[in-house]
Parts: structure tokens; sequence; C-alpha cells
């Protein structure tokens, strides 16, 4: 089924498909295929829809056949109003919005405003009028509060990655927003999962909504393997691993900020171009590192969890996990990041001694059955898994203590 057939406008049509060409979409995913059509009509859509779908296009070309069809005004106004969780999300629909409207003889100016940064800039972009908004919440209501925007003519509100949203403690800062919005308008709610909060959100918000599943979604083809090797011995490994010409672009997943900085080190003291992406770093800084990845300058990414959330790299190879995640839901979240929109992918989880026991309890949770190999040359010889050092109430060790989150993760194995 062509993008011809979703409803589009045959005066915004011609351009859009011209994009959609250039941009290497072939034909609408399962998700696309269901919410053009139904948004094009102007009805509000719930839809479950996790990254990697094509769900951000699925809203953006009604969008942007909504401003190719409304007259231009001057000074511009804010019609449309996109709110996501994490500023990378930002700016990568904001990417969108400019990649599949580039053919239209009339772009929106789509300005981004999120946490992070100077909020300066974006006053100052904002003075100018804006057809789009894309923003974080918190960032938003700051803006609101300055004056810098009204949303009182928005006319579709679009809630991108709602769980994650909710999931980050948006609750209450989306409850202020919508409240600042005409109850005349038409929402938009994506989601990766339906949560009990989603539910009462997609109440609270939306009027009589269809409901859509990207169901028909195939499953991303990516294989998974896990190699056992020693803790002391992981970035040997990797390093022995990057010489395959397949891993040519690798996006490497740590547990900490500090173990982040300390592989991106070494391995760049090995030669391979290498870039940390976590939440210390400025946004500037994030985004030149995701560039220079997405751009190809760079081999290794190394990441953790949060700061790789919303992450899209066209046809990343490889993922690694060089630490296991800590909780086994992040698990399906990272390795997702590769094999998209149909292209294939591998992921790679080391496991150590230590490790063994988490990894099968990740499997378990996955309905994976993936028993770590062992590569030649990595023989494993910490067999022996350290017995955590728990405090006992005699004194017990600083910083040894297991978190919630680990007495959490041991009764979950227990109880297994
Ligand atoms: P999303 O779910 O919006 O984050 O999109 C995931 C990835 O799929 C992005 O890299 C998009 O560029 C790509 N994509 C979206 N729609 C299509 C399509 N119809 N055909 C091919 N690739 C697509």
């Amino acid at each position: 089924m062509p993008f011809s057939t979703l409803g589009l406008s045959s005066g915004a049509l011609p351009a859009l498909q011209r994009a959609l060409r250039q941009a290497g979409y072939g034909a609408p995913t399962p998700i696309q295929r269901q919410a053009v059509p139904v948004l094009l009509e102007g009805r509000d859509v719930v839809a479950l829809a996790p990254t990697g779908s094509g769900k951000t296009a699925a809203y953006v070309l009604p969008a942007l056949q909504r401003f190719f069809s409304a007259p231009p005004r001057k000074p511009r106004v804010l019609r449309q109003l996109v709110l996501v969780p994490t500023r990378e999300l930002a700016l990568q629909v904001a990417d969108v919005f400019a990649t599949l409207g580039r053919e239209l003889p009339r772009q929106p100016r789509v300005v981004c405003a999120v946490g992070g940064v100077s909020i300066n800039p974006q006053m100052m972009a904002l003075r100018g009028g804006a057809d789009v908004v894309v923003a974080t919440p918190g960032r938003l209501l700051d803006l609101l509060a300055h004056n810098a925007l009204s949303l009182r003519h928005v006319q579709l509100l679009v809630l991108d990655e709602a769980d994650r949203l909710l999931e980050l403690g948006f609750g209450e800062e989306l409850r202020q927003i919508l409240a600042e919005l005409p109850t005349r308008r038409q929402t938009a709610l994506f989601s990766a999962t339906f949560p009990g909060q989603i539910e009462a959100l997609a109440a609270a918000g939306l009027r009589a909504p269809r409901r859509l599943q990207a169901v028909a979604q195939a499953q991303p083809d990516v294989e998974q393997r896990a190699i056992r090797v020693d803790a002391g011995r992981r970035g040997e490994l990797l390093l022995s691993l990057l010489d395959d010409p397949q891993w040519r672009q690798v996006l490497v997943f740590v547990g900490s900020i500090r173990e982040g900085d300390r592989l991106a080190g070494v391995l760049r003291k090995r030669g391979i171009g290498v870039q940390a992406l976590h939440g210390e770093l400025s946004q500037g800084r994030r985004v030149r590192a995701l560039q220079a990845f997405k751009d190809g300058e760079l081999q290794v990414l190394v990441a953790t969890d949060v700061a790789a959330r919303g992450i899209d790299v066209a046809g990343l190879p490889v993922v690694v996990n060089y630490e296991l995640p800590r909780s086994p839901v992040d698990y399906p979240h990272r390795i997702g990041r590769t094999g998209r929109a149909g292209g294939k992918g591998l992921a790679v989880s080391f496991v150590d001694a230590a490790g063994l026991a988490h990894w099968r309890l990740i499997c378990k949770r996955n309905g994976l059955q993936l028993e770590p190999a062992v590569r030649p040359g990595f023989e494993p010889m910490d067999t022996a898994v350290p017995t955590p050092r728990v405090a006992d109430g005699s004194g017990g060790i600083k910083g040894r203590r297991p978190s919630r989150k680990d007495r959490l993760r041991a009764a979950a194995a227990a109880a297994d």
C-alpha cells in the first residue's frame, strides 16, 4: 500500500511523496497506515506504538498537511504542539518535520523548547512566532510563565512517548499544560505501553479517540548473542570485536556515567573514534556527539540508559551490553536501537561471573534462551561468583549495602 492511499490531499501529496522518497521511506509502516487517515479526518487518536514503529511520521505527515492547507498568517500563529519526554527526541521530531516538509512550497517554522539549555535563545526564537513547537513539559511551562508563547490557538496536540512522559514524572506538568490548551483541538497520544495512568490521561484529555495498535509491525530483526567474559577483560573483548567490518557503528551500553567516561577514554587511547553520552554532558555536547555518531564520524557511542532514550540512528548495525541493564525491561529497549525499520541488527551482551544469575533473569523475563558463549582467547577465569558483602547489622561496609533495586531483583530471582 503506497503513501498515496492514506488520504493526503492532492495539493500536498506530490511534495510529501518526493520528501518521503528522498528520506528512503518506501511504503507506510502499519502505524502510519492506521493513524494518518484518522488524523486527517480530525479525530483524536490513542496509539500503541513503540519507538521504531514509524510513529513520528504517523503524526508529522498529517501535521504538515494541516499546516500546508491553512492560509499563511503573519505573524505566525502557534497551531501545533508536540510534547516529548526528552531533548533528544524533541530534536529528532523537529528533524522529521524538516525532512518530510522540505519539498512543500512553504515550510512550518518549528521551534524546540527543551530543558537543560539556556532559555534565552528559545525565547528569541519564539519572538518571531512559530507554527510548531516541540517541547519538553517543564521548559514549556517556563516559557509560558515568561509569556514567550501562547497556547490559545493550538489546534493539534501530540503527546509522544506518553508512557515515558509519565515515567519521568511529568504528570503534573502535563495537567497544567492541558489546562492552558483550548478544549476544541485535536489530540494524538502515542505510547509504547498502556499503564492505568495513560488510560486516565487519555480519558481526561481526549475526545472519543480512535484506538490504534501497530500490531502488524514485524518484529525487529535482531540477532542476539551473549559472551561470557571476565569483568576485567571486557574492554579487550570489545576492542577485538570492533575489528569486524559489521561493527562499523556500535552503541555500547554501560551502567554508570563513570564507567561510560572510563571506557570511552580506554577506547580513545586505542585510536577508536568514540564519545560518551550521558546526563552530565551539556546539551550542546550531547547533540554534537549524537550527530557525529549519526554522520559516521564516530565508530562507538558509549551511553547510559537515560541518555540513550529516544536515540534513533538509522541502520545502526550493532548494540553492545557492556554492562547488563539493571532492569530486565530495559533489555528489549536497548537492543531495539538496532534492527529498526526492517534492517538487520546484532545485539551482544557481555556476561561476567557476577552477572550470570542476572543474565538468566533477563532471559527469563524476555522469553529468551541464550547461554553465554565463550570466545576463544577470552576464556573466563573468575568462575567463582563473588559473594556480595551485605550489611548485616554489624556495621556493614559503606557503599556495599544493596540498594532497593538490588533487593527487589534478588527477591524476583528467588521467586523464579
Ligand atoms: P520512529 O518510530 O518514528 O522513531 O521511526 C523509526 C525509524 O523508522 C526512523 O529511522 C524513521 O526514519 C524510519 N521510518 C519511519 N517510517 C518509515 C517508512 N515508512 N519507511 C521506512 N523507514 C521509516
